[in-house]
Order: structure tokens, then sequence, then C-alpha cells
């Protein structure tokens, strides 16, 4: 399948990654929208928030604590979680993913 994200979990393409474990990757976004922009990955390609199955809800709730581990690790006092879903929800990667974006921290 021809899915950037898959390709780096696969690490088929070279990106740093911050993060990893067997299930997620975190990697600094290569278009940062604010000062530390990292997107946490799940590694099974998951379309978006809209594909979810029920059987997806341990990994959802890792996402968000590997998120919250990476934001103390990286010491952002405050920060914002996103996740876009659908086109016109501004998802442009069909690869479900997390925004971590902070003003202040430090990026990967
Ligand atoms: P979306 O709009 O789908 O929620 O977010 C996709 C994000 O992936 C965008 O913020 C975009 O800058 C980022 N992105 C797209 N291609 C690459 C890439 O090859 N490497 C990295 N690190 N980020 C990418
Ligand atoms: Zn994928």
């Amino acid at each position: 399948m021809d899915c950037i994200f898959c390709k780096i979990a696969k690490g088929e393409m070279t990106a740093k990654k911050g993060f990893e474990n067997d299930r997620i990757v975190a990697i600094n976004d290569i278009n940062p929208k604010a000062k530390v922009h990292i997107l946490v990955i799940p590694k099974k390609h998951i379309e978006s928030v809209k594909s979810l199955a029920e059987s997806d809800k341990d990994l959802i709730g890792e996402l968000f604590l590997v998120a919250k581990q990476i934001a103390e690790m990286e010491k952002m006092e405050g920060y914002r979680l996103v996740v876009n879903v659908g086109k016109s929800g501004g998802q442009i990667i069909d690869h479900l993913h997390l925004h971590l974006l902070s003003g202040d921290g430090e990026a990967f």
C-alpha cells in the first residue's frame, strides 16, 4: 500500500523517530504549525477516526498516553492534541494520527 505513515512505521522511509514501540511511532511534522509539532502515529493502518473499530480501543488509549509521555519528556507546559477527520475536516494523510502541538518544550 502506498501510505507514507505505513512506510515510516516500517522503516521503509527515513524519518527521525523520537518515540517508538511495537504499536506506535512519533516523528516531527515536516511542516510544523507550532514551535513543537509532533505526530503520534499508530503503526496499524487505520484510515481515520471514521473507520475505528471496537477492537482499536486499547490502541487509541495508548496513543493518548504516549502523547502525554512525549509532552512530559519534551518538557511541554501546555499543548494541544488534534485529530483531523476526513478531507473537509483537514485530514490530508489517510492514516490516523494525533497532532501534538506546543508553543513550549522541545522538538525531537
Ligand atoms: P493531517 O492534515 O492529515 O491531519 O496531517 C498530516 C500532517 O503530516 C501534516 O501536518 C503534514 O505536514 C505532515 N506530513 C506530510 N507528509 C509528511 C512526511 O513525509 N513526513 C513528516 N514527518 N510529516 C509529513
Ligand atoms: Zn498507513
